[in-house]
């Protein structure tokens, strides 16, 4: 067995081959970031299919993103020299999805479900608490659709939930009767929601043990990466598919034609699955979605006789980088203390940066980037992370001007666009003529005069004679509305007829491609023509939005000759921020610290690092905040190769005004020399320290104990920020900078600006300490300052 894995193997190092060959139970391999635990896992089920261990088909392997997904099956098909048929490598949703269609009617849906997203969660929830007034009992929707969320990943269940709730609180009531509408519409919906693909496919297994035996019988090497991010329910999931199947089951398969005879042991019982579960207790950053952290502590307990894996060498990143990162996660209590080492070297040393503004900041980020690009490092592997997806703004600004290609993960995604989703509505209502949800979405999308009152109607209509939204819409003849209105409300139906016809397996004229449905239904309902007529400016982009989509589905035939609508909608469904990355488009990849966790790059720019946003104001107060973002900046941090930048602003826009920023708290725990601090704006060329203390010196109005209050409160040139004692790091209560509240500008005043230097005022807005002058500047053009802690003075 040994022959045939030693080229799979080489180059692992003693501890990641023993993980790679380790034949029991279960195993557990626990180490930092970038020490090859994906990469041990990948070499694994290589080694576990060329040794003839197991078939592809054997293996279940999960990962977070469905991109890690692809890099996992093309990597192991790379090491295999060839395609491994039946191999599941999926995120855990993609996994239930697949399960669940092919288990539909066991649980009494079709098919054909549809998946709301959290988008349609929301829209369903919001129409449900308006219903039945409980905002004003203060109910929101993301608080509402927050406590349903978390209730399903801990696998509690509407009739669990009444068990058990509190009803002489009017509260808990009102709680109680949106979470049962909004379970009820699902179900009458076909449709499950995001959290439900977990939690029903756990619920599937516990109510029928042969249903389940089909999996924990197929499925005999169990792999999960990212462990450390698994919620209650996907915890579940994996004990349901590792448990052992009992003797009678097995026997009753063997004699339904299941050949599991030689799974079978002495006492005829098929024992789990083995499983291996990889992961990093400092990387866990998903906690505010249910991650349970005591997953991977209590692995050991849970498995008993498992084995553990410590890997300790670093493959990613330079010394430096790593030692800053070992130094930031130290300051977690309650863990396992791992040093990580790495044979690369020191590496260049991390630089900081502190900009006057979120502009200048993204300036020194595109200027960094543009060096490092003709040094020859290709835009594809560099990456802008930052905290909240708002940020983006000033990035993009910036790298517009500058011409820079780059692309956003995530933020405003495509598929939440309105006008995809209408589009997609439809293509919905054609698959599952039960979504209540996508077919009232349509309904007047274009305007085709049904109003909000003929839409009540028609659900009361539905409600009162037990027929779907559908049927009521067929049956719009027998409602008493106005001809127009009924005429509107049939065509449309028999649009959506027509075109479920183009998919019947019935039709004698074959399947219609999913492309020619879309475009069938576009033009149909009058929806691109609507667009395109319009003046708005805006409707022309959208149009071509759509356009995209049509695309997108030509596509899919291409890469799934046999795919269904059902195929191309389930797929939609499960394209998560992390797979819009695209590796070979040369651009600059821009993404919140969330989704970047398991790439690597070249180059990472870590950008606003800065109170309020890392750690985030929300999670600042609440118990394990702190601890949990901190992680966030070590993920950043430990995504780097080769160069780090730091960079922060010391005023920024952001929850809509323009406040001080203070450095993060995180930043001090970085030692002091393995950081580079750079100039502030207008000396950014590169000047090291004593220069900067020199411009300094040189700050208009900044002189006496100002400029050394400026010099304290921010890193900012020679003095490096963490030489300084750590009881002298500014905080909100006493890192004021500067004051100018009572400066007194009006247009046409001159003004000198420390860095920017002169300029003339063009306006002024804004009021108290949010007043803000515009200058135009003689060099560097057209600024807005916060008049209030600019270092400006007036000529
Ligand atoms: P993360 O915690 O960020 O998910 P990881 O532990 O999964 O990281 P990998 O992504 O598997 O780490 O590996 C990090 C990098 O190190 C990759 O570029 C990988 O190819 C490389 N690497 C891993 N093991 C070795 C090795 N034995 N020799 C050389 N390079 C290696
Ligand atoms: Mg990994």
């Amino acid at each position: 067995r040994r022959g045939p894995n030693e080229r799979l193997f080489a180059g692992l190092n003693p501890q990641q081959r023993e993980a790679a060959e380790y034949r029991g139970a279960a195993l557990l391999i626990v180490a930092g970031a970038g020490s090859g635990k994906t990469s041990v896992l990948t070499r694994r089920i290589a080694g576990l299919i060329e040794s003839r261990e197991a078939w592809p088909s054997e293996i279940l392997a999960i990962t977070f993103t469905n991109k890690a997904a692809n890099e996992m099956r093309e990597r192991v098909e790379q090491l295999l020299g060839g395609r491994a048929q039946g191999m599941w490598i999926s995120t855990f949703h993609s996994a239930c999805v697949r399960i669940l269609r092919r288990e539909a009617e066991t649980i009494g849906k079709t098919q054909s479900f549809t998946i709301y997203d959290s988008g349609d969660t929301c829209a369903l929830l919001k129409r449900i608490i308006k219903e039945l007034d409980a905002d004003t009992l203060g109910f929101t929707v993301a608080g509402t659709a927050g406590r349903i969320s978390k209730l399903k990943n801990e696998l509690t269940d509407i009739e669990t939930f009444a068990r058990s709730a509190n009803l002489s609180d009017p509260q808990e009531v009102m709680f109680l009767e949106i979470f049962r509408q909004y379970t009820r519409a699902l179900r009458r919906a076909n449709a499950f929601d995001f959290d439900d693909l977990i939690a029903e496919t756990v619920f599937l297994f516990r109510a029928f043990p042969k249903v389940a035996a089909l999996y924990q019988t197929r499925f005999r090497h169990i792999l999960v990466d990212e462990y450390q991010d698994t919620n209650h329910a996907q915890y579940a999931l994996i004990r349901e598919l590792t448990m052992p199947v009992s003797p009678d089951i097995a026997e009753e398969m063997e004699q339904h034609g299941r050949n599991v005879a030689k799974l079978r042991d002495v006492v005829g019982a098929v024992p789990g699955a083995s499983l291996t579960v990889v992961g990093d207790s400092d990387q866990s950053i998903y906690a505010f979605r249910g991650a349970d952290i005591r997953n991977i502590v209590e692995f050991e307990r849970d498995f008993p006789g498992a084995k553990v894996v410590l890997l300790e060498q670093n493959y990613r990143s330079t010394q430096n980088i790593l030692s800053a990162a070992n130094a930031v996660i130290a300051n977690n209590f309650d863990r396992k203390d791992k040093k990580l080492w790495t044979a690369v070297g020191d590496g260049d040393k991390i630089v900081g940066y502190t900009g006057y503004s979120g502009h200048d900041e993204a300036q020194f980020v595109a200027d960094e980037i543009e060096k490092l690009h003709a040094a020859g490092m290709d835009y594809k592997d560099m990456a802008v992370f930052y905290r909240t997806n708002a940020q983006t703004r000033a990035l993009e600004e910036i790298f517009i001007r500058s011409a820079l290609p780059y692309k956003v993960m995530g933020g405003t995604k495509f598929y939440e666009r309105a006008e995809i989703k209408d589009a997609m509505a439809y293509l919905i209502t054609v698959a599952n003529p039960d979504d209540t949800l996508a077919l009232r979405r349509i309904l007047n999308t274009p305007k085709r005069g049904i109003g909000p009152a003929t839409e009540t109607q028609l659900a009361s209509y539905a409600e009162d004679n037990g027929f779907t939204f559908r049927d009521a819409m067929r049956d719009a003849g027998s409602l008493g509305l106005g001809p127009k209105v009924t005429g509107a409300i049939l065509q449309l139906s028999g649009l959506l007829d027509e075109a479920a016809a183009k998919i019947d397996p019935a039709n004698p004229a074959g399947v219609a491609p999913v492309a020619d449905v879309l475009t069938f239904l576009l033009d149909g309902s009058g929806y691109l023509e609507v667009l395109r007529n319009s003046r708005d400016p805006q409707d022309e982009a959208r149009a071509e939005n759509v356009d995209e989509l049509v695309a997108v589905t030509k596509e899919f035939a291409r890469n799934n000759p046999d795919g269904t609508l059902v195929d191309f909608l389930t797929e939609v469904s499960l394209v998560a921020a992390a797979d819009e990355i695209d590796d070979s488009s040369g651009s600059v990849s821009l993404m919140t610290l969330h989704t970047a966790k398991g790439l690597e790059y070249d180059a990472v720019f870590l950008t606003g690092i800065e109170e309020d946003l890392l750690p985030h104001r929300m999670s600042a107060n609440e118990p394990g905040g702190p601890a949990e973002e901190r992680r966030l900046f070590y993920v950043g941090i430990t995504r780097a190769k080769k160069r780090l930048f730091l960079s922060l602003a010391m005023t920024r826009a952001q929850f809509g005004e323009t406040a001080v920023a203070m450095p993060s708290r995180y930043l001090q725990e970085i030692p002091a020399d393995l950081i580079d601090w750079r100039q502030s704006p207008g000396a950014a060329n590169g000047r090291g320290g004593s220069q900067s203390r020199a411009l300094n010196a040189r700050r208009p109005g900044l002189g006496g104990g100002t400029a050394g209050r400026w010099n304290e409160s921010y890193p900012v040139g020679g003095s490096a920020p963490a030489e300084r004692p750590k009881a002298e790091w500014p905080n909100r209560v006493t890192g004021k900078v500067r004051d100018n509240g009572d400066l007194e500008l009006a247009p046409g005043d001159r003004i000198r600006h420390a860095d920017f230097g002169d300029g003339r005022v063009t306006n002024v807005t804004g009021e108290g300490a949010k007043r803000v002058a515009h200058v135009q500047f003689e060099k560097v053009g057209a600024k807005k300052l916060l008049i209030k802690i600019a270092p400006i003075d007036k000529l």
